[in-house]
């Protein structure tokens, strides 16, 4: 389906939100999902003009979809951030099955590193926008803190009542006053009470979605759900 840009902007370092909208077809997806967005190749670029993105907006704004990602060198990012309102783009695909459990009472553990945080912020956006207050927690690791995307948002959702807790993890960054470095299996056993019995979903670039994998496998957790940012 064919779709238009309206708005782009910036939500952390080198990290941006595009804002489509699709006036002709109606879009439906569950939180969570991705889209496949195709761009018009004006510059080459070896892994073509596609790439799949998390839609960060809830499920009920029909008409508009929204993506965000870190801006690099390649062709397809070049182009991505150099578009202007009204220039158009498609979505070829909306799929996915990185979804929250039908079962409101799982008690689910966020883990996102750095734009991972995509698919979360649809789905803790979706159930504001419903008001259905679920018991979550979220991880979230980034370089520092100009590098975390939607931090004033997701703040505000533990004392909103829409997160248990929010914990903000920064790897390089040696003013944070809050939790540094890696995830690691102690971090995860200190802040999150009967974390044998929770429900964990983890997205990110592959490398660190397979490091929180092994940690939660050392710690004998199982029900886990993963999204790889392939590409990345
Ligand atoms: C289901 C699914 C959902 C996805 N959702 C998103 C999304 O919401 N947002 C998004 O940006 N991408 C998402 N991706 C990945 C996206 O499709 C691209 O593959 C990715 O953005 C890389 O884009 P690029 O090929 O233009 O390369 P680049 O942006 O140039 O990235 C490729 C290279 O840059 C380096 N790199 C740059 N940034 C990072 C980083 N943060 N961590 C690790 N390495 C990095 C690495 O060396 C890597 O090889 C998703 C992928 C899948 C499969």
């Amino acid at each position: 389906m064919k779709v238009y840009l309206k708005y782009k902007k910036e939500i952390a370092d080198d990290t941006l939100l595009f804002g489509f909208d699709s006036p002709d077809e109606a879009l439906s997806y569950t939180p969570g999902q991705y889209a496949c967005l195709k761009l018009p190749l004006k510059y080459p670029d070896e892994k073509g003009p596609e790439r799949y993105f998390s839609i960060v907006n809830p499920a009920g704004q029909d008409r508009s979809i929204e993506i965000a990602t870190r801006i690099s060198g390649t062709g397809f990012k070049q182009i991505l951030a150099g578009m202007q309102s009204g220039d158009a783009a498609k979505i070829t695909k909306i799929g996915g099955k990185f979804i929250l459990p039908q079962d409101v009472a799982k008690e689910i553990v966020m883990v996102a590193g750095g734009v991972g945080i995509t698919p979360f912020k649809c789905m803790l956006a979706d159930l504001v926008l419903k008001e259905e207050k679920r018991r979550v927690t979220l991880l979230y690791s980034n370089k520092n803190k100009a590098n975390t995307a939607f931090y004033d948002e997701l703040s505000q959702m533990a004392p909103a009542g829409y997160l248990v807790n929010a914990y903000f993890v920064m790897t390089r960054d040696e003013s944070w006053p809050g939790p540094r470095g890696r995830m690691n299996a102690r971090f995860i056993a200190d802040n999150i009470p009967g974390y044998a019995k929770r429900y964990f979903m983890v997205a990110g670039p592959p490398n660190f979605v397979g490091g929180i994998s092994q940690v939660l496998e050392e710690l004998g957790i199982s029900d886990v759900r993963l999204e790889k940012f392939f590409g990345y």
